[in-house]
């Protein structure tokens, strides 16, 4: 059979700093028009603007200025060793009817996919009996990103030159990872 055919509108803004950064703007079209949004910042400059969306035809933007613009940057984090486990509990999924075995998630989640693939889909992460363990990740070091280079183009940046200490024994000179965070500005 033909399948029912579905399209739908996306709509973004450009950046008006730099024109290579946008927003989508499609989800503000509604009954409360006109609205206004913002200050929103730029993934790509980092520059700020308000919006008005006037109608989904009909969108300004005015740059807007708090004397400070938005740096991005790789924050390295750490979960220091543990006495208890931690549990990621993780939206999953499998094929029904199946016989359904847990070996083959062993396999998925310990072998076979990327430990950064599951974590986009962690629903909650579960320490000494809480399911919200705010403070289990200690912040280490941060990095601006434009001053990471990624050998090969756009490729993943080199991370043992960023942050060498995630890939050393855990340890710092004076036995304390968190010891060694930098504030940031
Ligand atoms: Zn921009």
């Amino acid at each position: 059979m033909k399948a029912k055919l579905t399209a739908e509108t996306t709509v973004y803004i450009s950046c008006l700093h730099c024109d290579v950064g946008k927003k989508r703007v499609d989800h503000l079209f509604d009954d409360t028009m006109p609205r206004e949004a913002g200050p929103w910042q730029c993934d790509d400059c980092g520059g700020k603007y308000k919006v008005s969306v006037l109608s989904s035809t009909d969108v300004e933007v005015e740059p807007f200025d708090d004397g400070k613009k938005f740096v991005k940057s790789y924050d390295l984090l750490v979960i220091l060793p543990q006495e208890k486990p931690i549990y990621f509990i993780v939206e999953g999924g499998y094929h029904s009817p199946h016989e359904f075995e847990d070996k083959g998630k062993a396999y998925f989640y310990g072998e076979h996919t990327c430990p950064t693939n599951w974590l986009q889909s962690v629903e909650a992460i579960v320490s000494e009996g809480d399911d919200d363990p705010h403070g289990i990740a200690e912040f280490v070091r941060t990095v601006d990103v434009s001053g990471v280079e990624h050998p090969g183009g756009d490729g993943e940046p080199d991370w043992r030159a960023v942050f060498p200490e995630a890939f050393g024994d855990g340890q710092t000179i004076d036995g304390d990872l968190a010891a060694k965070a930098i504030p940031h500005e």
